[in-house]
């Protein structure tokens, strides 16, 4: 039994990856440096795989971007729009991050994670460019031994995630030789193992599909003398388990994790091909807590049945890429959360434990064995885990309480009385830019240089001077500007009780971006208001309507590494009622508009079909309850962004938002979405794209509300950028602004 992983965080403990690629970015480094520095990160993370006990060691998984974007490359897959952006490092980065008169490849969400893929275009047929694995596995031979295991994206997924691939069974056809040939290759260097990571298998596939995949991969492994192909899957069980398992390579890895019990059903079921070897996905690769490892010893004796022991690798469930790298670097939380938790290197110990375990007996990890349990009862008993008071308080949720207290039509007429806007009503989404003197600010508070009070002033100081700018701007509903938080979550994750803020927990998003999730390991409540004091400061300074904004609990739940003990909905409602409670204080301090942000409220949507409504009814249950206690005449605005809305109109309808603005309003096919769905409500159109630093025209901004008033009512429309300016610089954004104002006023004149 071997221990294996499937892929190693990027970025490195000291995000060094981040640091490097930045540097190249503003040239202060250059391809060599930035090369040579990846090179040592990358031989560092072999070397310290092998020290927690790996014994097949993921190799090629260093990314300079993204393993798709690189598996793109590595097939001449680049779009004509690049013809002019050179080549190597410069060809690869202009795809990732837009290059001269080309805009970037679209950036999508890998399956359910937080991760972002850049999406292939196939404008030609693919040709084998480089071998990367191949230079991969010659890169680590010396380092690795036998141990190297490079990796690859199988061609099923990499056409399932591509943009305009020919039919499918034409891109199989052309992908099979090719794929053919880097197989072949390293075959005759030597490697052992190649791990084909195949995750768009756990989706739905017909049975011609799985017919065409097992030719695809006759041919793909045809003539191969030493190497073996280990098939991987993860995010989910295997729906076609019984199609797939008879495909020709010598392993399947399975994810006994988030496809549990699914995958044990599918051994109980149709057993496991004697001659094939077993991946078995059995700590999380994708969520920290600390594994029990005597219900994973449990789970190995129900899987011995079918596969034995020398046939099985052990293995995260997925690459741990959405893992932070260690634990170690957390000794500030309390220590039972600290014992509690599992990052990347821990996952590996884990995994090095069981297979001991299993090899050696139980009583050879005794110690092991017994910290985990003292661990999973000293979280159990964790302060904070369970407050009484909470529980009761969702326990006793009535109906009711999910329910505004007037139907929308009503509520409607009595906020545009209190508000009395124009047509076209102007606003943003919330942040304006945090210069670098606003995160300097907060630095220095961080490290204890300001007390308190001066640091407060600072913010009123930002808060005074964009209300100012907002007023000449002429904006109709102003904001206060999120100058004090540092990110949407976290910023409330500091002040909610029931989370716990990570010092340096980064995972990465796309590129170089990282996030640092919160912990939500306890009861939630809010002891203190979250964002009263700013709110209620910007609106002593105007006469015109401030919008508060807050952080939505299904946000703040798909954004955080949370609690397994309890129910989703339980704690997205615990979330809500704090939400709840801050709103009514907003509403008390004469805030008469209030923004609940849910940019993630999509994007938590499960992969599998089935498991969708579920997930919508609590989703939107708890929006509903975070926004119930609102009185009529106060208007409930929502924010989503980076969404396909197609599938999940009917879930927005049933938030019952007063008002949505969204992304997605420069996308095609989004008017299309609401043409057919005749919504009625809102709507604040996303009028120009903030992730650009280009300074929209007036007349882009106006093309777009006149296009919009094909499928809304001219009393429907809000008008504002499609989402927050925080990384934005002051100058563009007044100068957009003022634009926008001006194209909502040169259409006022025409209604
Ligand atoms: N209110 C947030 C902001 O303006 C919304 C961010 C988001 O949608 N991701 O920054
Ligand atoms: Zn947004």
């Amino acid at each position: 039994m071997l221990v294996s992983n499937i892929g190693y965080p990027r970025m490195g403990r000291e995000r060094t990856l981040k640091k490097l690629l930045e540097g190249y970015w503003g040239r202060v480094l250059d391809e060599e440096g930035l090369l040579a520095g990846a090179a040592r990160l990358e031989e560092a993370h072999w070397r310290q795989q092998v020290r927690l006990g790996v014994e097949l060691v993921p190799v090629g998984d260093l990314s300079l971007y993204d393993h798709v974007l690189d598996t793109a490359v590595m097939f001449g897959l680049v779009p004509e729009r690049f013809e002019k952006a050179g080549d190597g490092l410069s060809l690869y980065f202009a795809m990732a991050r837009g290059g001269p008169n080309a805009p970037a490849c679209a950036m999508r969400k890998w399956f359910n994670t937080n991760y972002h893929y850049i999406a292939p275009e196939w404008e030609r047929k693919p040709v084998l460019v480089k071998n990367l694995p191949l230079q991969a596995y010659l890169r680590a031979k010396d380092t690795l031994n036998g141990n190297a295991k490079p990796v690859l994206l199988g061609p099923f997924t990499l056409i399932k995630l591509s943009k305009n691939a020919p039919e499918w069974r034409r891109a199989l056809y052309e992908l099979s030789p090719l794929y053919a040939q880097v197989l072949r290759e390293l075959d005759a260097a030597g490697a052992t193992w190649v791990q084909v990571d195949e995750p768009s298998l756990i989706l739905d596939v017909t049975e011609e599909e799985a017919k065409a995949l097992a030719a695809a991969y006759r041919k793909i492994t045809e003539g191969l003398r030493g190497l073996k192909i280990m098939l991987q899957t993860y995010f989910g069980g295997l729906s076609q388990y019984a199609r797939l398992m008879a495909l020709p390579v010598d392993g399947l890895g399975l994810d006994f994790v988030h496809g549990y019990p699914e995958n044990i059903a599918n051994l109980e079921r149709h057993g496991f091909p004697p001659d094939k070897w077993l991946g078995l996905g059995i700590v999380d690769g994708r969520n920290i807590w600390r594994t029990n490892l005597r219900q994973k010893l449990d789970l190995l004796h129900k899987v011995f049945p079918y596969v034995p022991a020398t046939r099985i690798w052990l293995q995260p469930s997925c690459s741990l890429l959405h893992l932070p790298v260690s634990a170690a670097d957390e000794s500030h939380l309390p220590s039972a959360l600290r014992q509690g938790i599992a990052f990347a290197d821990e996952r590996l110990t884990e995994l090095r434990a069981l297979a001991r375990a299993v090899k050696e007996g139980e009583t050879v990890v005794a110690a092991e064995l017994a910290a985990a349990d003292q661990a999973q009862r000293a979280l159990a008993e964790l302060s904070g885990r369970v407050v009484p008071a909470v529980r009761m308080r969702v326990s006793a949720l009535k109906e009711t309480d999910f329910q505004r207290t007037a139907p929308y039509a009503e509520r409607r007429k009595l906020q545009s009385r209190r508000l009395a806007l124009p047509l076209f009503p102007t606003t943003t989404i919330g942040s304006f830019p945090q210069t670098p003197e606003v995160r300097a600010a907060r630095a220095r508070r961080r490290r204890g240089e300001v007390s308190k009070e001066q640091y407060d002033a600072f913010i009123r100081g930002q808060i005074a001077e964009w209300v100012r700018i907002q007023e000449q701007l002429g904006l109709d509903v102003l904001v206060h500007g999120e100058f004090e938080r540092n990110d949407m979550v976290e910023y409330f994750a500091t002040r909610l009780q029931g989370f716990a803020v990570t010092s340096n927990a980064w995972v990465q998003s796309y590129g170089s971006r990282c996030v640092k999730p919160p912990i939500l390991f306890g009861d939630v409540y809010r002891d203190t208001p979250l964002t009263l004091a700013e709110a209620l400061y910007a609106q002593s300074l105007t006469p015109q309507p401030v919008k508060g904004i807050l952080t939505g609990p299904v946000t703040m739940l798909n954004w955080s590494f949370v609690r397994e003990d309890l129910e989703s909905d339980q704690i997205a409602y615990q979330v809500a009622l704090a939400i709840r409670d801050e709103i009514v204080d907003l509403e008390k301090a004469g805030l008469a508009i209030i923004q609940v942000d849910e940019p993630a409220l999509r994007e938590g949507l499960p992969l599998r079909t089935e498991e969708r409504a579920p997930y919508l009814s609590w989703a939107v249950s708890a929006f509903r309850l975070a926004t119930g206690g609102a009185c009529p005449e106060t208007q409930i605005h929502t924010h989503m962004c980076y969404v396909e809305f197609g599938d999940i109109l009917e879930a927005i309808e049933a938030m019952d938002a007063d008002v949505i603005s969204i992304e997605t309003a420069r996308r095609g096919g989004f008017l299309e979405v609401f043409k057919r769905s005749a919504y009625h409500r809102d709507i604040g159109l996303g009028v120009y794209d903030v992730h650009s630093p280009r300074v929209p025209e007036v007349e882009d901004m106006e093309r777009v509300i006149r296009q919009a008033l094909d499928v809304f009512r001219p009393e429907q429309l809000w008008v504002n950028p499609d989402c927050g300016l925080k990384t934005r610089q002051q100058k563009e954004v007044a100068a957009a602004l003022k634009r926008m104002v001006k194209a909502a006023r040169r259409l006022r004149t025409e209604y």
